[in-house]
């Protein structure tokens, strides 16, 4: 999609702290980290969240929690982390991309805001 930042940095037309990217995803540091760990992971394909995921492309749902999950080793949070998907308006999802939040690195509290 031309206007969405999240294309725009899976297509290296904006800068971005990118730590992981293979052929369907990218993980890249949150530009306003709310955790000493925080971390995006995102489809290359445009989906705007989670529900505009296709039923044939649940697949990519599943790797992109394995990603987190490597990712999370990967940043030495072995004493535990966060993954968080904002949906909608209510979920306070701000950028219509779908990504999941990869937070660690502190003790997290519940519930969330
Ligand atoms: P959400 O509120 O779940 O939609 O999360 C959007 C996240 O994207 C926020 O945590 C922002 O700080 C982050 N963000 C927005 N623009 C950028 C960017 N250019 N690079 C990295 N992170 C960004």
């Amino acid at each position: 999609m031309a206007d969405c930042i999240f294309c725009k940095i899976a297509a290296g037309e904006l800068p971005a702290d990118v730590i992981h990217q293979d052929a369907d995803l990218l993980a890249f540091r949150d530009l306003n980290p709310q955790a000493p760990v925080h971390v995006l992971v995102i489809p290359r394909t445009h989906w705007s969240g989670l529900d505009a995921v296709p039923a044939d492309a649940e697949a990519t749902l599943g790797r992109l929690l394995a990603v987190c999950r490597t990712l999370a080793v990967r940043l030495g949070l072995s004493a535990g982390y966060r993954v968080v998907v904002n949906s909608g308006a209510d979920g306070g999802q701000t950028v219509g991309h779908l990504h999941l939040h990869l937070l660690g690195g502190r003790g997290m509290t519940w519930p969330p805001g």
